[in-house]
């Protein structure tokens, strides 16, 4: 039988992924991106941005690991960082106070890499693949899934600084629109999929957008100078490179995730008209980090770069987006940021959309038994899209409510004293099968919706055990309480007698002398 052909639209870490599994199948595969090749200095990164740096779980990890690409997971965790923890900034006692909160109580850590040195490793290993064409510049425009046709707008883009200005149109580009013909169309495109505003018109989808009142800038800290010298505490991070460090600010925040070259890459999360006081009046900036993010400025970042980052980079939004079904029929699905956008508060909108690669393989996989590949697979795909909405909704959901958690909870004596109780509980009795939320997402592969659901029914355990504990409490202390009193009044009563006992026997010596 001839090989199928898969086109893959969106060459990010999701698209290169799907390729990758697409390939590894033996199907002929084309991946097309509207971008240039980002290995390729003059290529403009995406968003703008010079890094963003990401936090990479065991759900991506193992997405990678059952890419069947020898060498490839090692290769790119060697690329990584463990973050054991969160690092809470504050100040107490009007000195800088740093707070560890381990993520795992066994220990474990979930990793922090450079999106695009790990896009570039899925490149690497798709371009020594023989059955993989890859096309850059290549902007997919129009879609008919029944007919399975695609159109491109191709770009030719001759080579030149585009660093000097990123945003710069070269003038003398020429484009040109081709058509493919395509068997299996995988859409990750992300956020603004031009794949599924196609296949909504072959599919009832309902879909949902919003965005959350929060923009997003990035900032750089760079590495320490005294590397090497006493000063040094982090062996040239300026600060603990094992963690991801937040200053919580109840509506806002500020974090910083570690860069190989012992630098941050660190976001101001902010709401929007906060960004516009701060537009309206640039010399608010500085006293605005040193009032809510103690130690950032002049510490981490001179107060020059602090105003010059915030002016250079963009204030980008953040979208959160639920869609289903998925596929339609047996021709396109859409997978990552094109199905499910999320904010980025739990670290999973990528891990996400690598582990839907793996979840789509595994069904396709056992439907591949039949010889009928094409009505075989629209079967698939509809089994795919049923398993993975509520999982894909779940995540979004916890996603945004981590954002809480983030910037106001972490400081709570009571989301303290929950996270010890599971922690313990998980260690003292691993047979309760307890855990925290953030274990569950970030170091297992248990399904998102199954999490939410077992999360829930824990909290209310740990709520009905808190209740009948107090109770217990209570009722013990009131019985004290009354014992106590009872055995006042009775040596009250005692007292009383003797003193009667005691004028009755003198009253009675008395007669008798
Ligand atoms: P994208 O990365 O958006 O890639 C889509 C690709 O498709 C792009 O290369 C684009 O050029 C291309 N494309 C677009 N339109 C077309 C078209 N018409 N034709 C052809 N190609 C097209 N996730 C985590 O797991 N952990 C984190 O810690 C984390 N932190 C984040 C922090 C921030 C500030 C943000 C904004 C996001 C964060 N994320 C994180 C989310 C993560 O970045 C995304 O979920 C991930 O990049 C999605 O990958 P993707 O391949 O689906 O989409």
């Amino acid at each position: 039988m001839a090989a199928q052909k898969t086109i893959v639209v969106g060459a990010g870490p999701v698209g290169s992924l799907a390729a990758l599994y697409a390939a590894g199948r033996g199907d002929d595969v084309e991946l097309y991106e509207l971008r240039g090749d980002l290995r390729d200095p003059n290529t403009v990164p995406l968003n703008f941005t010079k890094s963003i740096n990401l936090a990479l779980s065991e759900r991506g990890i193992n997405s990678l690991r059952n890419a069947n690409c020898p060498g490839l997971l090692e290769a790119v965790l060697n690329e990584t960082i463990p973050m054991y923890g969160r690092m809470i900034h504050g100040q107490k006692n009007g000195e800088l106070h740093e707070e560890s909160q381990a993520y795992d109580v066994k220990g474990r850590a979930i990793r922090a890499v450079d999106r695009a040195s790990l896009n570039k490793r899925l490149l690497d290993e798709l371009e020594k693949m023989p059955n993989v064409k890859l096309n850059f510049n290549h902007k997919l425009v129009g879609a008919d899934f029944k007919q399975n046709l695609a159109w491109f707008e191709k770009k030719s883009v001759p080579r030149t600084d585009h660093t000097q200005n990123p945003t710069q149109e070269t003038s003398s580009s020429t484009s040109q629109e081709i058509e493919v013909k395509f068997d299996f169309m995988i859409g990750a495109d992300g956020a603004h999929s031009a794949v599924r505003y196609h296949l909504m018109k072959f599919t009832r989808m309902d879909y949902m957008q919003e965005y959350i009142d929060t923009l997003w800038c990035e900032f750089h800290i760079s590495p320490d100078n005294a590397e090497g010298s006493a000063t040094s505490k982090y062996s040239g991070f300026k600060i603990s490179p094992n963690h991801l460090h937040i200053w919580p600010g109840i509506s806002f925040m500020f974090i910083a995730i570690p860069s190989l070259n012992k630098s941050f890459t660190s976001t101001l999360f902010l709401p929007a008209d906060r960004f516009a006081e701060l537009d309206a009046d640039p010399s608010s900036l500085v006293p605005f980090f040193k009032e809510h993010f103690p130690g950032v400025v002049p510490d981490l970042i001179s107060e020059e770069d602090l105003a010059k980052q915030y002016n250079e980079n963009p204030h980008l939004p953040l979208i959160n987006i639920k869609c289903s079904p998925y596929h339609f029929s047996g021709s396109c699905v859409i997978v990552g940021d094109a199905a499910h956008a999320m904010v980025p508060f739990y670290g999973q909108g990528m891990n996400a959309g690598l582990e839907d690669v793996r979840c789509l393989y595994e069904i396709i996989d056992a439907d591949l038994a039949s010889s009928q590949r094409w009505p075989r697979r629209a079967a698939a795909l509809a089994a795919y899209s049923r398993l993975r909405q509520p999982d894909a909704h779940a995540i979004n959901d916890l996603a945004l409510h981590n954002y809480q958690e983030m910037r106001s909870d972490v400081r709570s004596p009571l989301y303290k004293l929950r996270k010890l109780l599971e922690e313990r509980l998980s260690v003292w009795f691993p047979i309760s099968g307890f855990a925290t939320q953030y274990t569950r997402v970030s170091f297992g592969n248990e399904r998102y919706s199954e999490i939410e659901h077992r999360v829930l029914r824990q909290g209310r355990v740990l709520l009905a055990s808190s209740v009948v504990m107090l109770v217990g409490v209570a009722s013990w202390a009131g019985w004290w309480a009354w014992r106590w009193h009872r055995m006042a009044d009775s040596t009250k009563g005692l007292a009383k007698w003797f003193t009667w006992m005691g004028k009755r026997t003198e009253e009675f010596g008395r007669k008798f002398t």
